[in-house]
């Protein structure tokens, strides 16, 4: 099996200092957390985007100031959020890609989220997925049903997206696929041979839905985005999430990806 490739979400854009005083929400709070989970492990940091008041931004500034406060101080595979809660235009959307992150999530349909709807429209993921491939920034596609696979796989038979597909599950929101171990089956099931995938279990769901896909061959993303507690009761840092799952993916037998084994697995570019 190969090694685990570890992804850390720190930020995303629910989580407040209010709910965990822990998440890192200013660029300087991100490369200082980022740089804390790569010693524990994380080869990937998924990045969003805050303003002064903890609400999502899509001020490219934000993205430029981590990836450069990163670059030279760190190995970490950068992939950059293109979700909708910070601005849902096209263009609040790829300006930050013009960071050059070596990946970006890409998300591959429309979901209900708890409160609201994540719109994302055909024409809005081609467009999206088209300024990726230009770029040359790998996609991982963002999958919260099953259908999402099918639409990520016709982005390839239109020339928008070049496998290998790298995919990434994500679990137990409500509004979503649920997270169980039948789902996850099925999922990667469902995915084209050759494909990578890993899974991002929400709150609870993270640290089972993570252990499953230790043991199944895929990779796993942890961190605050997706759940603010490290057990009932007790509130989590990022770098102690990916602490623990490391631990149990060697105590597993399955050694952890370092960012450069991540760039193979994941068929990026060695740096
Ligand atoms: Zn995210």
């Amino acid at each position: 099996m190969e090694k685990l490739v570890i992804t850390v979400a720190p930020t995303g854009s629910v989580p407040k200092k209010k709910d965990n005083p822990h998440v890192p929400v200013t660029p300087k709070e991100v490369v200082e957390c980022a740089l804390r989970c790569e010693d524990e492990g994380a080869s990937i940091l998924h990045i969003h985007a805050r303003d002064a008041q903890e609400n999502p931004s899509d001020d490219p500034s934000f993205f430029w100031e981590v990836v450069e406060t990163l670059r030279g101080r760190s190995n970490l595979i950068l992939q950059v959020s293109t979700g909708g809660r910070a601005g849902t235009s096209l263009d609040s959307r790829t300006k930050r890609l013009q960071v050059r992150p070596e990946m970006a999530s890409l998300t591959t349909g429309s979901v209900n989220f708890p409160n609201s709807v994540y719109i994302n429209e055909p024409q809005l993921i081609e467009a999206l997925a088209k300024e990726m491939l230009e770029l040359g920034i790998k996609p991982e596609m963002e999958i919260f049903d099953v259908s999402m696979i099918a639409n990520a796989l016709s982005l390839v038979d239109k020339g928008l997206a070049k496998p290998p597909l790298h995919f990434n599950f994500v679990m137990g929101l409500r509004g979503a696929i649920p997270a169980t171990i039948e789902n996850l089956v099925h999922l990667k099931n469902s995915i084209p041979a050759g494909s990578t995938w890993t899974v991002s279990g929400i709150a609870s769901a993270q640290l089972r839905m993570g252990v499953h896909a230790i043991l199944m061959g895929g990779h796993v993303r942890v961190g605050l985005e997706d759940n603010i507690l490290m057990r009932k009761g007790e509130l989590a840092t990022n770098e102690a999430l990916v602490r623990r799952i490391a631990f149990l993916s060697r105590e597993l037998g399955r050694e952890v990806a370092t960012p450069d084994e991540a760039r193979r697995i994941l068929g990026l570019k060695e740096g």
